[in-house]
């Protein structure tokens, strides 16, 4: 495909895409139909299909017995860990594979020209980002997750929390279901605006930002705090009642979906004339400027609402130079009162 079909390349050599990323329609025009329809089908297709197919994976197969989960222990516990260590390394050694070690689109639709392996940094354990970012995607990142799935489903085998039925309760468990999304991302805004709060991003989120031109294997690299609160979105399911099915479905958004946001690429090609969308590009701007970005894609437009939207136009561009100087401006400004 030709990548300056969409978007423009600097000298550099990053791309840019020409549509910029847009909040949920919905904020500005609610009675549109043609716009749900549009809306509802990228809602669910390709990425929440794709979620809700490995947690039926899990539930009908790979889940240990209900059973066995009332009693917390390491054998069952490690073996989620396998299990969720495979699934990462099928999926995003996958994509990690085809493009970023065969190269299978070089730089095509790639917002930054240059790939980790080819900017080794002491920042990154034996200097090398892909290494770094794996090693600690398994020891801190699918670690945390599972102790946060252990819990979730040992309070549901036990009937701690309320364990709904689809046959009693469909319309709330559907309406909750289609919630995920959105819990996800107001979840996600919390934690990580927090953890972007000077004292605790230095101590516990800028393990994930020294990822800067982020790659498959940066999605989960993170501190455990931080991947404990990630992954810890589906204490949500604890509090509303809800099904462990749904939690497990929340959960794989997290684990699973990290991805989306670190792929580097905004489309990755199938063949001549089929590519899927990444959806990576605001959090990518994320990962380059630091403070803008910190929720999702829109759905919930927290960032829209509090000015730290950068969609990578130029207006953009400006209201983040803007608040970065007034910031620069008040640390002068406290410093000479010191
Ligand atoms: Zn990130
Ligand atoms: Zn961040």
């Amino acid at each position: 495909m030709d990548d300056l079909q969409y978007g423009t390349r600097n000298k550099r050599g990053d791309w840019a895409p020409n549509a910029h990323p847009q909040i949920a329609f919905f904020w500005s025009d609610p009675f549109n139909l043609s716009k749900w329809v549009k809306f509802l089908i990228g809602y669910i297709w390709p990425w929440n299909v794709f979620h809700m197919a490995v947690t039926l994976l899990y539930w009908r197969y790979l889940l240990p017995d209900w059973e066995v989960m009332k009693t917390l222990s390491w054998s069952w516990a490690l073996y989620l860990y396998a299990v969720n260590g495979i699934g990462i390394f099928l999926i995003y050694g996958t994509i990690e594979f085809f493009y970023y070690f065969k190269r299978r689109q070089g730089t095509r639709f790639k917002y930054n020209s240059k790939f980790p392996s080819e900017q080794p940094s002491d920042v990154f354990w034996f200097k090398s980002q892909n290494i770094d970012n794996f090693i600690k995607s398994y020891v801190y990142g699918i670690a945390m997750w599972t102790v946060v799935e252990v819990l979730m489903l040992w309070c549901f085998a036990n009937h701690y929390v309320y364990w709904l039925n689809w046959s009693e309760h469909p319309y709330w468990l559907t309406f909750l279901l289609f919630m995920t999304p959105v819990i996800h991302e107001v979840n996600f805004f919390v934690i990580h605006r927090t953890i972007h709060i000077p004292i605790l991003y230095k101590w516990i989120h800028s393990l994930h930002h020294n990822s800067v031109n982020p790659s498959p294997w940066s999605s989960l690299s993170m501190h455990p705090v931080e991947t404990f609160l990630y992954h810890g979105v589906i204490w949500w399911h604890l509090i509303l009642p809800s099904n462990p099915l749904i939690a497990l479905f929340q959960l794989h958004m997290a684990g699973y979906g990290a991805i989306n946001g670190h792929i580097g690429f905004d489309k990755l090609e199938f063949t001549e004339d089929t590519a899927l969308d990444s959806h990576a590009y605001l959090h990518y701007l994320h990962h380059k400027y630091f403070e803008v970005n910190y929720g999702g894609d829109g759905l919930i437009p927290l960032d829209k609402w509090l000015g730290t939207w950068h969609d990578g136009s130029k207006e953009g561009q400006a209201m983040m130079d803007a608040r970065y100087a007034k910031k620069v401006a008040r640390a002068n400004a406290q410093k000479q009162n010191s």
